[in-house]
């Protein structure tokens, strides 16, 4: 590595540092224990939805993306609504949508049934809007029940399953057959 290279990664480290020490300090003004964020500062950092059990809690965080274009400028950006909830409870669901999914836990692909429509309350709930224009990102408290609907419900779905069963139930992608058509 050159110098520049050595300096860059210098600086990479300063902003990561800085920016950590002022999520923890974000974090510690919610008064809550810090673990509980975990899985909505994964969403944050590496995308996607998550799911972990952390001292007899069940945390998830589910990643929503609404994008906003203008039409007359031709620009617009995607946000992220991150939903984390501490011990989430499956209020009602809706409708059934076979569909395949991947886990990063298994990297094989599995046909699994998902509710197109599904609603959730949690002890906790807190949502981060991420905006790319902004490079800001919001958190806000919120009442439940919230609703999801189609690929939020299915994340939604898919980390509850994580957190009653552990694994993901579904038919494997071998399971299929190919069809050659005229
Ligand atoms: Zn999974």
């Amino acid at each position: 590595m050159n110098f520049y290279g050595v300096f860059l990664k210098q600086e990479k480290v300063k902003k990561l540092l800085s920016f950590t020490i002022k999520e923890n300090n974000v974090i510690r003004a919610l008064k809550l224990p810090q673990e509980i964020f975990l899985p909505l500062l994964f969403s944050v950092h590496y995308g996607g939805d998550w799911s972990l059990k952390k001292n007899s809690k069940k945390l998830m965080s589910i990643k929503e993306k609404l994008t906003k274009y203008d039409e007359n400028r031709k620009v617009g950006c995607t946000l992220e609504l991150i939903y984390l909830f501490v011990n989430p409870v499956l209020v009602s669901e809706e409708g059934k949508i076979y569909r395949m999914e991947k886990c990063s836990n298994n990297n094989e692909r599995k046909l699994v049934e998902r509710p197109y429509k599904l609603t959730i309350n949690g002890e906790y709930i807190l949502k981060a809007t991420l905006d790319p224009k902004k490079m800001k990102i919001f958190l806000k408290r919120l009442e439940g029940p919230i609703n999801f609907l189609g690929p939020c419900a299915y994340g939604a779905s898919h980390e509850i399953e994580h957190l009653n069963h552990d694994s993901i139930k579904g038919v494997p992608f071998y399971d299929f057959e190919y069809i050659l058509e005229e």
